[in-house]
């Protein structure tokens, strides 16, 4: 039987240090995404802090009920901007997850079926390996070596290779050298980490990183924020940039020209990979400036403050991850949006998700959507 406890040497003394900063002033209630939507103390980030704590102290059993709590952290960090004490709530979960796993307890039902689904194809959609590179032209389906690898990522390659092939069609026109690893392309192993999964990511991670020394990759560039974050925090050697700064610095240096208006109020979704995570802010909005036409609008709450779409919550509670992308559509119509621009595919499909079971029309559309429409017939 799984032990129902979490103590100091399993989470670290780091991060049990984190765990007693928290001094309880409430200053992240309101920013955190699913205390908003249920209003419960237990799923708020000074909340998850004392049921750590509690677990830490033997005060408290780790019942399915506790682990669920911690497993409904989106991570989307928006309670470290607003902490006085500077408790970094997502890290200190992500490590309490990753001491779970360790230590044989079960994963929520949801979270269980996207890693069985990732052990066995590599994505977490469950889909069949060979529909990743199905839609890519037949000459991009294998691997060549160079130096620039366009690393997909799971959402676009399996459920918005519309957006893929969007981008394809930008990056011909702008004339540059880049491969894709194609039908050897798998998961960057976000997902996994995020769940605690830590052996698992590994060994997806290092599988990637033999792959992109093989074909000789130094510059990883994709249009998905997690694979950044990813690329980023677990794999040395590669420079790694989101698909949007590119494309920014590719319009500026006169590659890339928007000429088309697109005649629309847009908001740009600051997602919290995007913002901060990664601190892109200003890539998206300069490309979305520099299309004729759009007038670009902010969210009340924009950049590091950006609220979450709720899309990590999309394993755990599908409706739940709606309900909260619900509330972002709102407020995008609220400020008079008539499109909502995301740059990470995971906000995107979660907002459209979101608009749509909440019956609010809204379009909701990828950065490189609204550029590849001003760039139509070049
Ligand atoms: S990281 Fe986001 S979802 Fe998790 S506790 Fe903080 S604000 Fe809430
Ligand atoms: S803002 Fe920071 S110190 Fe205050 S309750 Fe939240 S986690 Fe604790």
């Amino acid at each position: 039987m799984a032990p129902k406890t979490l103590t100091a040497a399993d989470l670290g003394p780091k991060e049990t240090d984190q765990a007693y900063l928290c001094a309880k002033c409430g200053m992240c209630l309101q920013v955190c995404p699913t205390y908003q939507l249920t209003g419960r103390e237990a799923m708020c980030p000074r909340g998850r802090v004392q049921l750590l704590r509690g677990l830490l102290e033997s005060r408290l059993e780790l019942t399915d009920n506790l682990r669920d709590m911690i497993y409904t952290c989106c991570g989307c960090n928006a309670c470290y901007v607003n902490c006085p004490s500077g408790v970094d709530v997502e890290k200190l979960i992500n490590e309490a997850r990753a001491a779970m796993r360790a230590k044989g307890v079960e994963l929520p039902a949801g979270q269980e079926a996207m890693r069985s689904r990732l052990a066995d194809v590599s994505n977490p959609f469950g889909l069949d390996r060979a529909e990743r590179a199905a839609w890519l032209p037949p000459e991009l389906r294998k691997p060549r070596t160079a130096e620039t690898c366009l690393f997909m990522g799971c959402s676009i390659s399996f459920a918005n290779n519309k957006t893929g092939k969007t981008i394809l069609r930008i990056l011909e026109k702008a004339g540059v050298d880049f491969m894709l690893l194609g039908e050897e392309e798998e998961c960057c192993g976000d997902p996994l980490v995020r769940i605690g999964e830590t052996q698992l990511a590994e060994a997806m991670i290092e599988r990637n990183q033999a792959r992109f020394r093989r074909y000789g990759v130094r510059r990883i560039v994709t249009p998905c924020a997690g694979c950044v974050k990813s690329f980023r925090r677990h794999y040395g050697g590669f420079e790694s940039r989101h698909l949007v700064e590119w494309i920014a610095d590719l319009i500026d240096e006169g590659q890339i020209k928007p000429r088309k208006p697109v005649g629309r109020k847009v908001i740009y979704f600051d997602g919290c990979d995007m913002g901060r995570q990664l601190g892109i802010y200003e890539p998206p909005r300069r490309i979305l400036r520099a299309i004729p036409g759009i007038e670009l609008i902010e969210y009340d709450k924009s950049r590091e403050f950006g609220q979450c779409c709720g899309g990590p919550l999309i394993s755990y509670d599908p409706e739940m991850a709606s309900a909260v992308s619900a509330q972002r559509v709102a407020e995008a119509a609220e400020k008079g949006a008539e499109t909502i621009a995301a740059a990470c595919p995971t906000c995107f499909l979660n907002l459209r998700s979101g608009g749509q079971a909440s019956g609010q029309r809204i379009d909701v559309q990828d950065v490189m959507a609204l550029l590849y429409r001003s760039l139509k017939g070049d």
